[in-house]
């Protein structure tokens, strides 16, 4: 009998599933960087919390959640994104004031599987809650920024709009209904359906993106204090010289999102699934959850794509390996002294010949050949520098430092 993972899933393996740890270890460095600690909340949430704080008329929330119930008869859900987790966790701890948090883990939409596009994803993503100015919008977008080009995506393209709040939204939304009720001749069916229920989200239709005319724009529409917000996020990103491309049509799919609205797009990746991430601010979000009014912005990435837009492959995992002359068992001694000082290192467990040991560490792309050849002599340590004999306690440093001049 032979097992597949369900449709729309994958198994990581290696050698992809080394590029991928190594992004999520430069995730862990930067998060850490600008000061947002680890939260981690559960995969399986009430599905009312995504009905509630996603939104009801969310292409998420309608069509893509993975909703059952439990043996106790409750609906729950598989996260399919992770803001709202984040939020009720933070309703939920009593904090007050600013407040961060970084994830990073798995979530589940029911889409159709495509390139960049799968059932189970992963993300990394980061909330800024409790801080109403927009030094806030800039920081979370200055963090995606500078994460996604140290991941090694050289081609990235931020785009910004500010979709309006309460006060100045609905008047807009309005008039862009009667806009497109004039026009929806010449709109697809998808959008049609949407006039009604959510206008915003034809803006960024794929489909009839070129069928839409002029629409009126939302930043023509902001009220005083949205239009100062969109201003000032602005100016912030230009004295971090962070380069951004105003886009007037950017909404978001989740009915979260107030003000700031922005997206990371891989400009490298096939246009149909090139946004690599974004986010924007949900000042709403905590009221909506039945929490005190909170603001909050944060955004969310796609590591699969960002993996596929930086075109990292996977490289090895180990600083050497260890070839015995005097069979396995005592080169798993030596072994272990060796990773306790430090040094990522494998072996061959199986007793098999030295010509065979030094085939596998050129398979693996070891950068550093240790040659193992009895106890009280010196390790034969080989690099593409060349050969010196070097005792075992001075190994760990020996290989360190010839890895890190690597870097
Ligand atoms: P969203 O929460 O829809 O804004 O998604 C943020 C990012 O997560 C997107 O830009 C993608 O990179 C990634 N993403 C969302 N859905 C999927 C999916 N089904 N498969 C792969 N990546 C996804």
């Amino acid at each position: 009998m032979s097992f597949k993972p369900p449709k729309g899933t994958y198994d990581l393996t290696s050698p992809q599933s080394q590029a991928w740890r190594d992004v999520l270890l430069v995730w862990e460095d930067m998060s850490a960087v600008f000061g947002y600690p680890l939260v981690a909340t559960p995969i399986l949430e009430a599905t009312e919390l995504f009905e509630r704080g996603v939104g009801g008329t969310s292409e998420v929330v309608t069509k893509q959640m993975y909703t059952f119930s439990d043996k106790g008869g409750r609906s729950v859900t598989l996260r399919p994104e992770g803001t709202a987790g984040v939020v009720r966790a933070y309703l939920n701890s009593g904090a007050q004031g600013a407040w961060k948090g970084a994830y990073s883990g798995p979530f589940f939409r029911y889409e159709r599987p495509q390139a960049g596009r799968t059932r189970q994803f992963w993300q990394v993503g980061a909330e800024y809650i409790g801080v109403e100015g927009a030094i806030a919008d800039a920081e979370i977008i200055e963090l995606g920024y500078r994460f996604i080009t140290q991941a090694g995506v050289d081609q990235v393209e931020l785009r910004i709009n500010s979709i309006g709040d309460p006060e100045c939204r609905p008047p807009y939304v309005t008039a862009l209904r009667s806009y497109l009720e004039e026009i929806k001749g010449d709109l697809s069916g998808e959008s049609v359906g949407l006039i009604e229920t959510n206008p915003l989200r034809i803006l960024d239709s794929k489909t009839d993106r070129d069928r839409l005319g002029n629409p009126p724009r939302m930043i023509d529409s902001l009220c005083a204090d949205c239009a100062a917000h969109y201003e000032q996020v602005k100016a912030f990103l230009d004295s971090l010289g962070i380069p951004y491309v105003e886009d007037p049509r950017l909404v978001r799919g989740l009915d979260y999102y107030t003000r700031t609205a922005f997206e990371y797009i891989g400009t490298g990746l096939d246009s149909a699934q090139n946004a690599v991430g974004g986010g924007g601010r949900y000042d709403g979000l905590a009221t909506t959850l039945g929490g005190p009014q909170t603001p909050g912005v944060g955004f969310a990435l796609g590591l699969d794509r960002i993996l596929l837009a930086s075109g990292l492959d996977g490289y090895t995992h180990l600083d050497a390996y260890l070839v015995s002359e005097m069979g396995p068992e005592e080169a798993f001694l030596v072994a272990s002294q060796l990773r306790a000082d430090g040094v990522r290192l494998d072996f061959d467990a199986e007793g098999r010949s030295v010509k065979a040991q030094f085939k596998t560490a050129r398979r693996l792309e070891a950068p550093v050949i240790l040659v193992y050849k009895g106890a009280d002599l010196p390790i034969d340590v080989q690099t593409a520098d060349g050969r010196a004999d070097v005792p075992i306690d001075q190994v760990a440093e020996h290989v360190m430092d010839y890895v890190l001049e690597l870097l």
